[in-house]
């Protein structure tokens, strides 16, 4: 495959990089390597974005992001710098990937072995067993096609697609209806459904708006691979930091951005300390409808206020730190928790939001496999609810929710953990608006639905302002760590290609 960065020098030019999540991050690197001069604002006191650390009463939990997936864009990435992953970190695959809990008392290990879970889907459905390689096979064409034609490569106009390979390779996906419709053709049985659906929460979708093409995750999940970076996702964030600065990124952060405006040939960006950064260029990782509506004049803006507000969002996140006493062996470092019928919470999560009465949910536990992450004899753990953008977040709701999810842990992993929490933080919808700018509090962006994928996703370059660009999740190819490294390569491809 081959999906070089193509980026010509940028010396000389100098680079204001607003937010230091992983979008932020990547583009500083590659725009420093190309030779700019590349200072990186970020508002809150730490680097990472989402990926955020809380450290508290010798325990540290990775707020955010906390599943290692596609270690070969890692690889990629770090090696575009002439250096690899475990220079700054140690990677760990996880065995089993991951447990569910089914709400009726039923149980399974995704395990490693790609012959151990066939063996799983024929027990669950005679000829699933076939069938799981048959998708398997499938989503592995969708990954590789899709990472080469589709994911390195920015399409941002019409045209683009019209050029006879692309053509042809969209063509052959033909996966462009919705991934329920996709999992029914292959298995019956719900649960199997569901085993192959979960990731598209990841994606900050639901199988019935999600188009099937993401079936690419399976591979991903399946066939690549589940892992964990010794010391977290905040180890990963730690090792490309580094990078940056031994590429030259100055970082500062505690330093929010208040307005970006225009200069004759170049940009002055203010801060809420009444710093003011000169610079040629502007990138913004931070949300990209709050640049625009927040840091921008209204001449100077792509959208209006109605484009952000008809967007389909991905969910928010009820999330529940736990530090806890003894230990947790039901639980796995990564255990899912679901509903046998999930339509419902999908309905509150995109149709009628509402905080959901029996949600599925997401338990990890990195004490499980870091012993750094917790004082001894202690477990460190969160629990992750999905809930809809935007819904009403006060502290009596939050109370009544984490009792909600701790009966709910409880009765249906066997895992009672209400006596010995020696220490908890929640973190829900108005703490993505304050601590992120997220635009309604959501934890993702914008979800990718068909509407919102590829050349319909808004574009790295504004259109309404010469030299200023946009990376992160918002952008192309979308959601998650790896995208986010990938969407500053092409946001830095972006910037070489037009100054
Ligand atoms: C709870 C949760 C779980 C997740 N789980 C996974 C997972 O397991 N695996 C995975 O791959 N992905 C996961 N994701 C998704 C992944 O974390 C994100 O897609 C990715 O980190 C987003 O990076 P970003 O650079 O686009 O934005 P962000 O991380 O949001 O970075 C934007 C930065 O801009 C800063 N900023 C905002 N406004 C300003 C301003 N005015 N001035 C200066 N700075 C500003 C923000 O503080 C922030 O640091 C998860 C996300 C969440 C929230």
């Amino acid at each position: 495959m081959d999906v070089a960065p193509d980026i010509d020098t940028v010396a000389g030019e100098s680079v204001v990089v607003i937010g230091g999540g992983f979008g932020g991050l990547s583009t500083a690197c590659y725009l420093a390597d190309a030779g700019a001069d590349v200072t990186l604002l970020e508002k809150n006191e730490q680097l990472g974005g989402r990926a955020s650390r809380l450290e508290a009463d010798g325990f540290r939990f990775d707020m955010g992001p906390s599943w290692y997936l596609m270690p070969d864009v890692f690889e990629r990435f770090f090696g575009h710098f002439g250096r690899t992953p475990d220079e700054f970190y140690e990677l760990e695959r996880l065995d089993p990937h991951y447990r569910v809990f089914w709400k009726d008392g039923d149980k399974v290990d995704v395990l490693p072995d790609r012959e151990e879970n066939k063996r799983l889907f024929e027990e669950y459905e005679p000829g699933a067993g076939e069938a799981f390689e048959a998708y398997l096979e499938e989503s592995e064409r969708t990954y590789n096609i899709g990472m080469e034609h589709f994911v390195y490569e920015d399409r941002p106009r019409l045209r683009d697609y019209v050029d006879t390979d692309v053509m042809r390779y969209s063509w052959g996906l033909s996966l462009l209806g919705k991934m329920q419709g996709h999992v029914e053709d292959y298995f019956d049985h719900p649960k199997l459904q569901q085993l192959m659906q979960y990731t598209l929460v990841f994606l900050g979708g639901s199988p019935y708006n999600t188009p099937a093409l993401y079936n690419l995750m399976s591979h991903v999940d399946y066939n690549m691979g589940v892992y964990y970076p010794e010391g977290g996702i905040g180890a990963v964030v730690d090792g490309i930091v580094a990078l940056g600065d031994d590429l030259g990124v100055e970082y500062v952060t505690d330093a929010e951005v208040t307005g970006i405006e225009g200069r004759r040939g170049g940009f002055a960006v203010d801060t809420a300390d009444g710093e003011r950064y000169l610079s040629d260029l502007v990138v913004s990782d931070a949300d990209y409808a709050h640049t625009e509506q927040a840091l921008l004049p209204p001449r100077k803006r792509q959208y209006a206020e109605e484009y952000w507000e008809s967007r389909t969002y991905a969910p928010s996140a009820f999330l529940l730190y736990l530090g806890v006493e003894g230990d947790v062996p039901n639980l796995e470092h990564h255990t899912l928790v679901l509903p046998t019928a999930w339509d419902e919470h999908f309905e509150q999560i995109f149709d009628d939001p509402s905080w959901p009465d029996d949600p599925a949910y997401y338990l990890c536990v990195p004490s499980e496999t870091d012993d750094t992450v917790a004082p001894e004899g202690h477990s460190n753990l969160f629990a992750l609810v999905p809930i809809a953008a935007g819904l009403e977040d006060t502290p009596e709701l939050r109370e009544s929710y984490r009792d909600l999810v701790l009966d709910d842990i409880a009765e249906n992993t066997g895992t009672e953990l209400r006596d010995r929490i020696v220490f908890e933080e929640t973190f829900c919808v108005d703490d993505f608006s304050d601590r992120y700018n997220s635009y309604r509090g959501s934890a993702l962006g914008l979800a990718h639905t068909l509407r919102q994928t590829s050349l319909l996703r808004p574009s790295h370059e504004s259109d309404a302002v010469d030299g200023l660009y946009f990376t992160g999740s918002t952008t192309t190819p979308g959601i998650g760590v790896p995208m986010c490294l990938i969407s500053g390569q092409i946001t830095a491809e972006t910037v070489s290609k037009t100054t």
